[in-house]
């Protein structure tokens, strides 16, 4: 029997230069009932160009869950639906992954459109091993999550990816050389496909000081050498196996009283002093 559901496609648009949408791209959006988009003024806008006219419905972080059961519906019904992010191929590092999975497990055929990924662009204008590669998505806002998961790939061999916004450039760099090392080679790639292209090739330490006298502007990808064997522990990282108590009577063993000792440790854990101080006094 032939199937009665309707076909959602993950169509990838461009990363910035628009003549990176493919033909059969542009066929799709024209020919579904419905494209939903991550941002639908941008997605909109990328229409237009195409003198595309089509129904849009918003799908994001902040409305996923009810908007993927709203979709379903549709599918279900037998409407095809193509999903479109901010930029680039769904589903990479946006939300676009938790509707595949709904799909999918609602017996949905879920077909892709393939195009522009920006971390694959920047990888193979890296100049960095591509045979093998991992792919880190965002690092998260919270610091001590960032440096955790930090050491987490710190002796990992793969080439590593990095997703990152220009406001957080710097902290980031700088949490990168600290964990993974200074001698790091790193590609910063920014702007890719757009008029100010830039690929910069340096090592942690060289990124560090080039955004010292230098504001981030753009979109970039971060692409970091693998490690080359396994790296001992960073001297900033000796307490990743204490608890704050521990970490806390570890200053103090050194001299500090313990306010000195509380203040130094939160600062290393990224946590509020309040946290470690509640932490040192219920232990
Ligand atoms: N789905 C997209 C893809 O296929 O690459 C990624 C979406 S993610 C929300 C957006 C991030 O991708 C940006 O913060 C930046 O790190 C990276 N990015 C997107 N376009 C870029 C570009 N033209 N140049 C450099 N990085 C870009």
């Amino acid at each position: 029997m032939a199937d009665e559901n309707g076909i959602l496609y993950l169509c990838a648009t461009p990363i910035g230069n628009l003549g990176d949408v493919s033909k059969r791209c542009i066929e799709i959006l024209g020919s579904v009932d419905l494209i939903a988009a991550e941002d639908t003024r941008r997605t909109l806008q990328l229409l237009n160009h195409f003198g595309i006219t089509k129904a849009l419905t918003s799908y994001h972080e902040h409305n996923k869950k009810a908007k993927g059961e709203y979709i379903l519906k549709l599918l279900k019904e037998g409407k095809n639906v193509a999903q479109v992010s901010d930029a680039g191929t769904p589903a990479i590092s946006d939300p676009g992954e938790d509707l595949v999975r709904l799909c999918i497990e609602n017996g949905i055929t879920v077909t892709s459109v393939p195009g522009p990924v920006a971390g694959i662009t920047a990888l193979v204008l890296s100049g960095l091993p591509t045979g093998r590669y991992a792919f880190e998505g965002f690092l998260s806002v919270n610091k001590r999550h960032r440096r955790e998961h930090l050491q987490s790939v710190r002796n990992d061999t793969h080439t590593l990816i990095f997703y990152e916004a220009p406001h957080k450039l710097r902290t980031t760099l700088e949490d990168m050389r600290q964990v993974l090392g200074g001698e790091r080679r790193i590609a910063l790639a920014r702007e890719l496909t757009k008029v100010h292209e830039e690929i910069i090739r340096t090592t942690l330490d060289g990124a560090v000081e080039y955004y010292s006298g230098k504001a981030p502007r753009g979109e970039y990808v971060l692409v970091i050498e693998g490690a080359r064997e396994a790296q001992p522990e960073p001297e900033e990282c000796f307490w990743s196996g204490m608890s704050a108590a521990e970490h806390v009577e570890h200053y103090i063993s050194r001299g500090m009283d313990q306010k000195e000792a509380v203040k130094a440790a939160a600062a290393d854990r990224g946590v509020p002093k309040r946290e470690v101080y509640n932490e040192y006094h219920n232990r």
